[in-house]
């Protein structure tokens, strides 16, 4: 079993434990949300974990959906992030390890960086009335294909020009 899919397993255990405790029912729907979350890297709204569901043949409703993506946020496996656009997306809580966030102003694209210091680094006095879980920096640029393509049109101007 690969790390990831062990994460995913260990994962779909705790979310199952927790929805016995709160005695909510165990529904298929609820589990597939969870990977798909799991699987990638992704950072998922509401609306397309939504019509990705729709597309897979599960008969949902937003309701469950959000529902859900609440469930998973108190039970500690999910978070809500928001990446500079204002709008609320998801992400898998992976352990203790703080990523980053670099943000192509282009396209849109989301890629990942670890990060180097802790919270505890970060802050050395604990602020009160507060616990801090984790940080995160949104790092924003150009995204690899967008800076090639922006390079692209430059020359091709550049050349009609001529
Ligand atoms: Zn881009
Ligand atoms: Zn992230």
């Amino acid at each position: 079993m690969s790390e990831e899919k062990a994460k995913e397993w260990s994962a779909r255990q705790k979310f199952a434990r927790f929805l016995e405790e709160h005695k909510k029912r165990k529904t298929p729907e609820r589990f597939v949300i969870l990977e798909k979350i799991f699987s990638s890297q992704a950072h998922v709204g509401v609306d397309t974990l939504y019509k990705q569901l729709l597309a897979d043949g599960y008969r949902v409703s937003r309701a469950t959906v959000y529902n859900t993506l609440d469930l998973l946020v108190e039970a500690g496996l999910v978070r809500r992030v928001t990446l500079g656009d204002g709008m609320t997306r998801y992400e898998r809580v992976s352990g203790s390890m703080n990523h980053h966030h670099l943000i192509c102003t282009r396209c849109g694209k989301v890629k990942e960086v670890k990060a180097v210091s802790t919270v505890a680094e970060l802050l050395p006095k604990k602020p009160r009335s507060f616990e801090p879980a984790y940080y995160t920096l949104y790092i924003y640029g150009m995204c690899s294909s967008c800076a090639r393509r922006e390079q692209m049109m430059r020359t091709g101007i550049a050349e009609k020009s001529k």
